[in-house]
Parts: structure tokens; C-alpha cells; sequence
């Protein structure tokens, strides 16, 4: 392989330009299962228990449904979330128990706290931001409950902004924020489509698959620590 080229895996597109010269001057972090790692049936377990369906059928009628997509997107309040979930569920639950099961489904993992690592010595020398479709009370748990907030100068979130990944809006939204032109912004997220779409619009997205990963696809685009 020629000096200055860098083969990278499936979706992602060959970066010829080598280091240094790709002038990266933003890096943008997906938060889920990057930064922070979860487990949605750790919430449908206990959920189950004052529900009257299974554990499964919530998984099924909860994440990834429409009611959490307009959650995520801010269309609803945590309350009228809570409202809608109870009468789908036949909950026999107060708002406060719910919330408290709904966001403790988080942990940090040994590869999130390398990455959290990363991303505060990169830092130092670029404009970094998080980006994330998230609700309103996984985003105050999260707050609250790690560190991870810190390693960015932009917090944006999709509750905030009306918008959700992989709506091409969000990345030009991003951009702005960021006062960077895609070719200048890097970004890494666990989900393929959410990089693709990214890369339509000429971000330099790469898939997020490990700690190791991310240091080579931002070391192929000249970005150091
Ligand atoms: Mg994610």
C-alpha cells in the first residue's frame, strides 16, 4: 500500500490524502455505546413486573418505537412520554419510580473510559462536540452519573435541537455549531447508516467499532491526541 494511503473497512471510504493534510479542525463523538454503554432490558425487565405484558413485547412496543423516536426528537415531555407509556402498558407505576427504571440502564464500560480519555486529549487541540439521540431524562441521568460531558466543548443533543440521526439536518446543524465545513469534521458513531448519511453530505464519518479503530481512522486523517 502507497505512503499516504489508508485502507479502511466496508463503509467507510479510502483516505488518500495522509497525515496531517486532511486539516480535521472538529471531531464529533456519538454517545451510545461509544461513550457510554446500555442495556434497555435491564428498564423492560423491571418494567415487566408492574406491566401487563412481558418483557419482550415491552422491548418490542418501547425502543426503537415511534413514542421513543418523538421523545427523542423532543416532541414529547418526559411527562406526556410517561403518560403514553403508562396507558400502553397498563402501568401500575408514579412518574418517579418510572423515571428512576428508565434511566438506570447505563454503565461505563473499560472501552467507554478509554474513549471518554481520547476524546479529553483530543480536546486540547480541536473543537470536539457529542452528538447524540437521546431524551430529555437519559440525557439529565447521564449528566449526572458520569463524567463523560466534560470531553466536549458542544453538547448536542437531538431532544434540544427537534432533530434526530441520521436526518441529514442534524449534521448541517452540527456544522454550524461547529463553524466547520465537512471535509474539516471528523466523525465516529457505532452506526453504519448514521455515518453514512453523514458522509453524504462530505463529513469524514468513520464506523465505530473499538478504542483502537478510532485512533487509526483519526490517524489516517492526520489527527493526533
Ligand atoms: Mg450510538
Amino acid at each position: 500500500m502507497p505512503t499516504g494511503s489508508y485502507s479502511l473497512q466496508k463503509n467507510h471510504t479510502v483516505c488518500s490524502s495522509g497525515g496531517g493534510s486532511c486539516g480535521i479542525k472538529a471531531i464529533v463523538f456519538d454517545l451510545g455505546r461509544v461513550l457510554v454503554d446500555f442495556d434497555h432490558r435491564i428498564a423492560a425487565k423491571k418494567i415487566a413486573s408492574f406491566a401487563d405484558k412481558d418483557e419482550n413485547e415491552i422491548l418490542g412496543l418501547f425502543f426503537d418505537s415511534e413514542i421513543t423516536m418523538s421523545f427523542e426528537e423532543g416532541k414529547l415531555s418526559p411527562l406526556q412520554f410517561f403518560l403514553k407509556v403508562k396507558e400502553m402498558l397498563n402501568l401500575e407505576l408514579d412518574y418517579e419510580s418510572f423515571v428512576r427504571i428508565w434511566q438506570e440502564i447505563f454503565f461505563f464500560s473499560e472501552k467507554n473510559r478509554q474513549v471518554y480519555e481520547l476524546a479529553l486529549s483530543l480536546k486540547e487541540h480541536y473543537r470536539l462536540a457529542l452528538l447524540s439521540n437521546i431524551n430529555a431524562l437519559h440525557f439529565e441521568y447521564i449528566g449526572r452519573a458520569f463524567p463523560v460531558f466534560g470531553a466536549f466543548h458542544d453538547i448536542i443533543t437531538s431532544f434540544q435541537l427537534g432533530l434526530i440521526k441520521p436526518n441529514p439536518l442534524i449534521y448541517q446543524k452540527t456544522l454550524q455549531i461547529l463553524q466547520s465545513s465537512p471535509e474539516q469534521t471528523f466523525y465516529t458513531d457505532d452506526r453504519a447508516e448514521l455515518i453514512t448519511s453523514a458522509r453524504g453530505l462530505g463529513i469524514q464519518g468513520f464506523v465505530f467499532t473499538g478504542v483502537e479503530q478510532l485512533k487509526k481512522d483519526l490517524s489516517c486523517l492526520g489527527v493526533k491526541p
